[in-house]
């Protein structure tokens, strides 16, 4: 008998969604990122907690460009954001350049930031006919589903100063779903809300994880991270302590920063 060829199993080489590396930022003396690494996979979300001040949301900010990292960089589906690298050097990319790779992100801010002259719809239709030039008629369409899927379908002709906080808030999540994104960033999305009105948020976010969209959520609501999160990152003065589980991080933190924040918040 011949010998049996000792073979490789080579892993599926996916790449993550988000990769962020060595991310580096300062404002003058506060370095406010200090190396952070992320991965987020494809249908995954990630809940990044920490106190206030630790660099939340410069963190997402960078992700999308908003912030201009000093070190480190970032890329979503494996292409680096904000720049490119032309015969191995460097170069900022052009302010269009970083317009189109913006609109693959959604991002939910806690002020909702709506256009207060638009209605729900043409918040909606806005930026993909905008930075994407899709055929408004087929954006209007998509969108008045998107607004049926967060509860709001007879919204559609308000203006943003008739809703409540948390109908802004959900406009303000189907109008990142209009861009179609690849990615969905969410900044302490119900901090600005009435408590009564956080849950109605949460759930549609919920309902989103459980479609496979791919988010990074930072938020406060412990008991939300724990139900949605597949990883908690726990970030401290611009470093990520820990990350893991949410089982792991939320209920056997290993670092005692990490338990001092949760039960603070918890
Ligand atoms: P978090 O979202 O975790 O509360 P931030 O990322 O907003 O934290 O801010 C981290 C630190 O960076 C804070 O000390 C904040 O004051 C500072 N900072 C954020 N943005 C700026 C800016 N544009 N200019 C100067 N300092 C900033
Ligand atoms: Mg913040």
């Amino acid at each position: 008998m011949s010998a049996v060829a000792v073979t490789e199993t080579v892993a599926p080489t996916t790449t993550p969604v988000v990769e962020v590396r060595g991310a580096t930022k300062s404002f003058g003396a506060n370095r406010v990122l200090d190396g952070v690494d992320l991965d987020v996979e494809a249908g995954k979300v990630t809940v990044v907690l920490g106190p206030s001040g630790s660099g939340k949301s410069t963190l997402l900010r960078s992700i999308n460009h908003l912030e201009k990292l000093d070190a480190g960089f970032v890329s979503v589906d494996g292409e680096p954001v904000g720049v490119k690298v032309v015969r191995g050097r460097l170069h900022e990319l052009s302010e269009r350049a970083i317009l189109r790779q913006r609109a693959r992100i959604g991002f939910v801010f806690q002020s909702f930031n709506l256009f207060p002259h638009l209605t729900v719809l043409e918040n909606l239709v806005e930026a993909p006919v905008a930075a994407l030039r899709r055929d408004r008629a087929e954006v209007r369409a998509e969108a008045r589903t998107l607004l049926e899927r967060v509860g709001l379908a007879d919204k559609v002709d308000a203006y943003p100063r008739q809703l409540s906080g948390g109908q802004q808030q959900r406009v303000a999540i189907a109008r990142a779903l209009a861009l179609r994104p690849r990615l969905v960033l969410f900044d302490e999305p119900t901090s600005a809300l009435d408590p009564e009105l956080v849950g109605e948020v949460l759930a549609v976010i919920k309902d989103l994880a459980a479609a496979g969209t791919t988010m990074i959520i930072v938020t406060h609501e412990i008991a939300f991270a724990r139900e949605v999160a597949d990883t908690v990152v726990f970030l401290d003065a611009g470093r990520v302590l820990e990350q893991g589980p949410p089982e792991q991080v939320l209920n056997r933190p290993r670092h005692p920063r990490t338990a001092a924040f949760l039960s603070r918040v918890g």
